[in-house]
């Protein structure tokens, strides 16, 4: 079994080597948690993209979708929080002169905890085999539940530290746990200080005009100052809600672990408007709704699983993400908030705007609330991209690897592959290619031996190849592949849109959300 930094390695390198993600500027020997998305990469990341909107905004009546800029009035992070508050809490270790997120050494300490009870959890499913109950033993357990105890304790009083801004004490924290720096093994720490995440530029020519800007830290906001605009003109009523995706720039203390973390990256957000009072409830449905997205693609319900949070944002009266098992374990990939009226509320008073809503049921105005979903394109293509690399020890011995990608987001879906470069095979792939480009993402491939062809298909998570051959030009049958199942049928060249429309057409797994 290969080891979690070994498997990572394998998704890095595998990114790169099929054209998926290059490190930024790579000839200039790149720059720090920057990425470029390559031509395979690109597409994958639009079809995810796809994917979300469609099932947020086409699906959804009552949400409709904006693209507002990067750059926003200034003020509109004074009004928002981000300049008062938007910090991490960093720690720099004194011997390797490292710098660490404070909260995330904290966190991946209880990881580790996590894996000694998952550890627990093997040896025990492997004693009692078939009669193993998970559950109870996770629940009645004495040494998990100790584990179980340590790690909420540990959360907890982090929390609350951060929640107080008692910085010293999450210092002291992390050396009652002795956590030692990754880097050197010492535990000689500085103390713990907040460092502002926002990038500054400046707006204007001249130096004595120029406006001090910020590069937005999250998308959210270009849709609350949007808000009277998208109601008026949209005529929405509420409940309703916003939907956007773009760029998004924060200066990460840490930016480690690929594309989890970057300084530059996209958000797909939806602020969903709701009367106050309501909140909870939409809350509480916009987390089912969310994780029913993810699960419609397939990837393992046990791969996903709810946290709540301890310190809740200054936005925020109830927070959970969706986080998803990562190479380096169950990590956040999705955010669900519910934000109260605080930036309504809060761009009212910095605008002296009135950003309210006459609600006829109810007969009177009131500041909306907001239930936001909020999930990164880059850590949703991570979660794709790792989950479906695999290698496979085949029955006669050799080994493939293939990348199991759900088929409407593969970036290719259909390889189309004649036998042999002569006799007239080519012609008639590349026929069969121009009739199914309308509706799938087809590739025409006819060089090296076909089997060199399948192995380099299912490296790119190709989930289709047809195959042209001679027998093909007197009956008009192909040989069609399944990717993941390797199995080959034999099917007419007239079947086969039905055929791939099972399989490829997204309709068919929005349907399942
Ligand atoms: P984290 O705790 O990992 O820093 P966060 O709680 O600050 O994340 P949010 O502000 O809730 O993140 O942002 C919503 C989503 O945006 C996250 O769930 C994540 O998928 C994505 N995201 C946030 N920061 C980054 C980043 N630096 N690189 C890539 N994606 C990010």
């Amino acid at each position: 079994m290969a080891t979690q930094n070994e498997t990572f390695k394998k998704v890095i390198s595998h990114a790169k080597e099929y054209g998926f993600v290059f490190p930024s500027s790579e000839i200039y020997d790149g720059l720090s948690a920057v990425y470029d998305y390559g031509q395979n990469g690109s597409t994958l990341k639009n079809n995810i993209k796809n994917y979300w909107w469609r099932a947020m905004v086409q699906l959804h009546e009552n949400i409709v979708g904006i693209d507002a800029a990067i750059f926003m009035h200034p003020t509109t992070w004074k009004a928002s929080g981000h300049v008062d508050a938007f910090n991490d809490p960093l720690i720099d270790n004194k011997d390797s002169k490292k710098r660490y997120r404070a909260d995330v050494l904290i966190e991946d300490y209880c990881a580790k905890i996590e894996t000694k009870i998952e550890k627990e959890v093997a040896k025990a499913a492997k004693r009692f085999g078939e009669d193993f109950d998970k559950e109870q033993f996770l629940t009645t357990n004495s040494r998990v539940l100790g584990y179980q105890q340590k790690i909420e304790g540990i959360l907890k009083r982090m929390g609350q530290s951060l929640e107080k801004e008692d910085l010293a004490d999450v210092k002291n924290l992390i050396e009652e746990l002795e956590i030692a720096c990754p880097e050197s093994g010492s535990r000689n720490w500085t103390e713990v200080k907040q460092f502002n995440l926002m990038f500054g530029t400046k707006l204007g020519a001249s130096a004595d005009s120029a406006m001090d800007l910020f590069l937005r830290p999250e998308t959210a906001q270009g849709i609350f100052v949007n808000f009277m605009n998208v109601q008026k003109t949209g005529r929405m009523k509420i409940p309703f809600g916003i939907a956007q995706i773009g760029k998004a720039f924060r200066n990460e203390i840490v930016a480690r672990q690929f594309i989890f973390r970057m300084r530059e990256f996209e958000q797909m957000e939806m602020q969903f408007f709701v009367p106050p009072g309501t909140q909870k409830q939409w809350y509480e449905q916009w987390k089912q709704t969310r994780l029913n997205w993810h699960l419609s693609l397939g990837m393992g319900a046990d791969n996903y699983r709810f946290h709540d949070h301890e310190k809740l944002a200054h936005y925020a009266d109830a927070a959970a993400d969706i986080e998803f098992k990562f190479p380096f374990g169950f990590k956040e990939l999705e955010g669900i908030h519910s934000r109260t009226d605080f930036d309504l509320g809060s761009h009212e008073e910095f605008s002296g705007k009135r950003l309210q809503y006459f609600d006829p049921e109810r007969n009177e105005n009131y500041v909306p609330y907001v239930v936001e979903t909020s999930i990164g394109l880059d850590r949703m293509f991570l979660a794709v991209f790792s989950h479906a690399l695999r290698e496979e020890t085949l029955e006669d011995g050799s080994s493939r690897t293939v990348l199991k990608l759900p088929g409407i987001l593969a970036p290719t879906q259909i390889a189309v592959l004649p036998l042999v470069k002569k006799d007239g095979l080519p012609d008639l792939a590349r026929n069969i290619k121009d009739k199914l480009k309308w509706d799938y993402a087809v590739n025409y491939d006819e060089k090296d031996a076909v089997g060199r062809r399948y192995r380099r298909q299912d490296a790119l998570g190709t989930p289709f190849c047809i195959t042209v051959d001679h027998q093909s030009l007197e009956d008009q049958t192909v040989t069609l592949r399944d990717r993941d199942t390797m199995k080959q049928e034999r099917i007419p060249i007239a079947g086969l849109n039905s055929r791939l429309d099972q399989s490829l057409n997204i309709k068919h797994w929005l349907q399942k959300i």
